[in-house]
């Protein structure tokens, strides 16, 4: 697996990115090494991720009910931010359409999405609920986790323990591979390549390169009005070298969250053209 050029200083770039703003920033390279890790105590704290978490809905139902991108649902507004009506997986991942990943969660049933959310690195809630769908009612993941899980998405579907830079894990190791579909996997890339051109992600987007993100947005427990402002990615969506995840502890929603990613992208790109 290629590796980016030594010598590339993307933890200051990360640092640049978050500024002064309390969070998490985490590049990791195709085989889980760590290219900058900003803020090690947050990274490795689990969370609740949001809308992040719908791409392992999604991947639940492709997997379970065999099905790919010419699969429709219909989202009539109930329990989501606007009236999408009929809408594809692609669509809907680059949207982050809740209604069409409750009912997703809905027609898979508790204990199947909870067996996604663990092969896949996210601690599942102790009282089981559909909410989890949406990565809603408890479900939890830590930054690093979600930047490893960012890098299996991206790499085909290895899911590869964080090592090098601070932490105590110095070579790479391979957790799991996902025995996913390749076209469960192509899915996922598409609503995220979308998700960054014309979605939710937007904020993320670089020219002249193809970026794929996910966004996700949770509340705060600790503080009302306050919430977890995430992004999740990789580059370039075609050829990935570098897989980030962003946390943000106060942000307003997704946005900022994606713009500190867009830096991080925008400078590798860069050193590497
Ligand atoms: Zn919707």
């Amino acid at each position: 697996m290629a590796q980016p050029a030594v010598g590339l200083d993307l933890d200051r770039t990360a640092r640049e990115a978050l500024a002064s703003r309390r969070g998490a920033l985490v590049v990791l390279a195709m085989d889980g090494k760590v290219l900058a890790l900003v803020n090690e105590t947050i990274a490795q704290e689990k969370l609740p991720p949001g809308s992040v978490a719908k791409l392992v809905t999604a991947a639940a139902f492709m997997e379970e009910r065999n099905v790919g991108p010419d699969h429709f649902l219909f989202c009539r507004g109930k329990g989501c931010w606007r009236a999408h009506g009929r809408i594809d997986l692609v669509s809907a991942l680059a949207q982050s359409c809740s209604s069409t990943f409750y009912v997703l969660g809905s027609n898979l049933g508790e204990k199947n999405l909870e067996r996604y959310f663990e092969e896949t690195g996210f601690s599942p809630p102790e009282k089981k609920n559909l909410s989890s769908a949406c990565g809603e009612g408890g479900l939890r993941i830590s930054p690093l986790d979600l930047a490893s899980f960012a890098v299996a998405l991206a790499n085909g579907g290895h899911l590869f323990r964080p090592y090098g830079g601070k932490l105590k894990n110095k070579k790479p190791r391979l957790i799991r591979a996902l025995s996913w579909r390749p076209r469960t996997l192509e899915v996922l890339r598409a609503g995220m390549m979308l998700a960054i051109s014309e979605g939710t992600a937007h904020k993320a987007f670089v020219p002249g390169t193809a970026i794929a993100g996910k966004t996700g947005t949770a509340s705060r427990l600790d503080a009302p009005h306050r919430n977890y402002g995430w992004f999740l990615g990789f580059a370039p969506a075609s050829r990935p070298r570098i897989a980030v995840c962003v946390l943000l502890n106060d942000a307003t929603g997704y946005n900022e969250a994606s713009s500190a990613a867009r830096l991080v992208f925008s400078s590798f790109l860069k050193k590497e053209k």
